[in-house]
């Protein structure tokens, strides 16, 4: 069976829209570490997934699955210790006020039932979201989603802010000056709310603005957002979707970096390295007054299974101490970019840390013109040289490089001699 009549018979059996990777879409069938491997064996690179945090099908996790799924799956409504035991070690990594935990099995739920927190424990329903953000595909999301295209209308009570980049910011701006604009515009957001009648119940913000395109922030400029939405008695939520279990190398979670502590904390993707795990993170009281007035019962999430899985990641995280990895590798995969962006003008902005960078193609470096069809080519061409990536940001032009946390350096040397010879080709 050839890939274009397995395309096909999607298309037919799943509709030509579900997305897909690629100009050629890629037929995987097996995975194993950072590899990914075709039907006919060719192997590829994975520069691309934080699913699979840990590596692709990591044996322990693994096992972890299998032999919890031999001894007992069941829904949620009974006592297991297990469950018990992953929600105490997950919430021991939090700051002491985050201190409850709510399974679900995908980070659109946790993002959804975030916002339902927030407007139940503020009485307000008013939501702040940035101006490119993607937080997941329920209804109340759709509404507030920026970055995907959707039939649903941008919900009057919601108003999106832009995010600052230091890198895109006018000439002669100083950081402390773009912070200031750049939280005047969050001020203007609560006032415009406020002269409609409108309590703010959340802001809901990615700790690294991932789908945004990783920006520079002006030192701060999270710290004096969380004040302002603290002062107009509103909860700020953070998507650790993206940022979290690691990934910065320098924290457990992306907003231990910005120094201000969130009231709800949103977790998925990389929680189950695969398996569907995902959940949000808050103080007892505000979990115990939600409940109280709302049942919220999840079928799946937090399942024995799911809690087994959970166990295995923190379990390897920590054993192979992978945000040592993240640091040590990121650092010389981030001085790789450095060496390109000398080599290749087309090379704007190398940004990120850890194991999560963006590299923005620009046609002129002084104009910072966008180049979108350049950075799709360059996806494209590593994807035939078995390399995968992806693009990110409002101009599609930025590369997204996100590869799993066990990513050595002699596979950061081979996505650099694999991204050079691309650009060279260009
Ligand atoms: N938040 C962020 C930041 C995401 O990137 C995504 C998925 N791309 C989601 C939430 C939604 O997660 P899920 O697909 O598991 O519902």
């Amino acid at each position: 069976m050839s890939e274009l009549d397995l395309l096909q018979r999607r298309h037919r059996a799943m509709g030509d829209q579900s997305p897909l990777f690629y100009d050629q879409p890629l037929e995987l069938v097996k995975g194993h570490g950072v590899w990914l491997f075709d039907e006919s064996g060719k192997r590829y690179l994975d520069v691309y997934n934080n699913v699979p945090c840990v590596g692709h099908c990591h044996p322990r996790v693994v096992e972890a699955m299998a032999s919890q799924a031999a001894t007992l799956n069941i829904h949620t409504r009974y006592l297991n210790d297990r469950i018990v035991s992953y929600a105490e070690r997950l919430t021991a990594t939090f700051d002491p006020s985050l201190d409850c935990v709510m399974f679900t099995c995908t980070g659109s739920e946790a993002n959804e039932l975030a916002l339902r927190m927030a407007r139940f424990c503020t009485g307000g329903n008013g939501v702040i979201v940035s101006s490119y953000n993607y937080h997941g595909n329920t209804t109340s999301l759709a509404e507030v989603t920026t970055a995907l295209p959707s039939s649903e209308p941008f919900s009057p009570v919601a108003r999106a802010v832009p995010i600052p980049c230091l890198y895109r910011a006018p000439a002669g701006t100083s950081a402390a000056e773009l912070a200031d604009q750049y939280v005047a515009r969050v001020a203007a957001a609560i006032d415009s709310l406020k002269a409609e009648g409108v309590q703010l119940a959340a802001m809901l913000i990615d700790t690294l603005f991932a789908n945004e395109g990783l920006p520079r922030l002006p030192a701060g400029y999270v710290e004096r957002i969380a004040a302002l939405v603290h002062e107009a008695g509103g909860l700020l939520i953070v998507d650790e979707v993206q940022a979290g279990f690691g990934r910065t190398g320098e924290h457990m979670w992306g907003h231990q970096a910005h120094g201000a502590v969130p009231d709800i904390v949103t977790l998925g993707k990389p929680m189950g390295n695969g398996f569907p795990l995902a959940g949000l993170v808050a103080s007892r009281e505000r979990v115990e007054a939600f409940g109280g007035r709302n049942l919220y019962f999840n079928t799946f999430g937090g399942s024995p299974v799911a809690a087994a899985v959970g166990s295995a990641v923190l379990d390897v995280i920590e054993d192979e101490q992978l945000l040592r990895n993240a640091r040590e590798v990121g650092a010389h995969l981030a001085n790789g970019l450095e060496t390109l962006a000398g080599r290749h003008s087309i090379i704007g902005d190398v940004r990120g840390k850890g194991l999560f960078f963006a590299v923005e193609l620009v046609r002129d470096r002084h104009a910072k013109t966008p180049a979108g069809a350049e950075a799709r080519r360059v996806v494209n061409q590593m994807r035939q040289r078995g390399v995968l990536i992806s693009k990110i940001g409002q101009d599609d032009n930025l590369l997204k490089i996100r590869p799993p946390l066990v990513f050595s350096r002699a596979d950061a040397d081979l996505f650099i001699d694999t991204l050079d010879s691309v650009l060279r080709e260009l």
